[in-house]
């Protein structure tokens, strides 16, 4: 039985996936561990009450040395998450991690960890969102290099990186499939009087309101034609259960950095 502990339980994300594992009912993996952080009026709470799935009899508790564990799933900020890595690293637990926002220098840190640790890292854990990406690949090859590329996202208004973590994949999807520099060709919103648009360039633009959970829509505009596609998360709970989905998966599997692509066998 794997041993499944949560960082962030009191987060909106944290809640999410502790319905998540309370609903999967598997015999193969149980969430033993909640973890909240220290000073939290939480501590001690039942982490099903806290999420609204009824009495469990996991304790939030306020560090990973109070936790028992085999694999952490970690949604909260990228502080925290990288001390989490180290400590899943120096503990030779897995982890995996859905928080957004690392820099370059980061992303490199957690593949350092994931050379003797399994490691998921993935900015968007939905099995739809995860399909879109494997699409967007045979669209990029079709109809890349003679359209105007453009990404919109929406998302609620406490989200704090912008463009979103999955934005920012989309984006990466497109370049190294048409063989360009992200950081290169990458425009971000647009305002004033500029010189016109270079096919070259792979555009987002950010809306940050209300209660949107997550919409993202790449946008292939060329002479005569526009072809858009669409991903719409309505609940969290789609980004839960990927995670959870994910975590079965890298049970038993070796050392080595992971994402959804290889959770559902998209990997070319
Ligand atoms: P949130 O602000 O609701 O939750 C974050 C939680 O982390 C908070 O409860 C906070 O108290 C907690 N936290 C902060 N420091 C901590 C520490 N040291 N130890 C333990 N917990 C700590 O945010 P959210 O909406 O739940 O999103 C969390 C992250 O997940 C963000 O980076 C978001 O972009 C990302 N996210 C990813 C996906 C995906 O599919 N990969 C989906 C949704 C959100």
């Amino acid at each position: 039985m794997l041993k499944i502990a949560i960082a962030g339980v009191a987060g909106r994300m944290g809640r999410a996936l502790i319905e998540a594992l309370h609903n999967a009912e598997s015999d193969r993996f149980a969430l033993t561990a909640a973890v909240h952080k220290t000073a939290s009026t939480l501590l001690g709470v039942d982490a099903g009450e806290l999420a609204g799935v009824g009495h469990i009899g996991v304790p939030v508790v306020a560090n990973l040395d109070d936790a028992d564990f085999d694999l952490l799933i970690d949604f909260t900020l990228v502080e925290p998450t990288l001390e989490h890595v180290a400590y899943c690293q120096a503990h030779a637990k897995s982890i995996v991690i859905g928080t957004t926002g690392f820099s370059e220098d980061e992303k490199a840190q957690i593949a350092a960890a994931a050379g003797t640790i399994p490691v998921i890292l993935a900015a968007n854990m939905s099995v739809g969102m995860n399909l879109c990406f494997h699409l967007l690949k045979q669209m990029s090859r079709v109809l890349g290099d003679d359209s105007d590329i453009e990404i919109i996202e929406a998302h609620h208004r406490h989200k704090v990186d912008s463009p979103s973590g999955t934005a920012m994949r989309l984006g990466e999807v497109i370049a190294d499939t048409l063989g360009r520099d992200l950081e290169q060709c990458a425009v971000y919103g647009r305002q004033g009087v500029s010189d016109a648009r270079s096919r070259d360039t792979i555009g987002f633009a950010t809306v940050r309101a209300g209660d949107v959970v997550g919409d993202h829509t790449v946008l292939f505009a060329s002479e005569g034609e526009r072809v858009e596609l669409t991903h719409k998360a309505s609940s969290r709970m789609t980004f839960a259960k990927g995670a959870v989905r994910a975590a079965a998966w890298l049970d038993g599997k070796p050392a080595g950095l992971y994402d959804m692509q290889d959770v559902l066998g998209f990997r070319d």
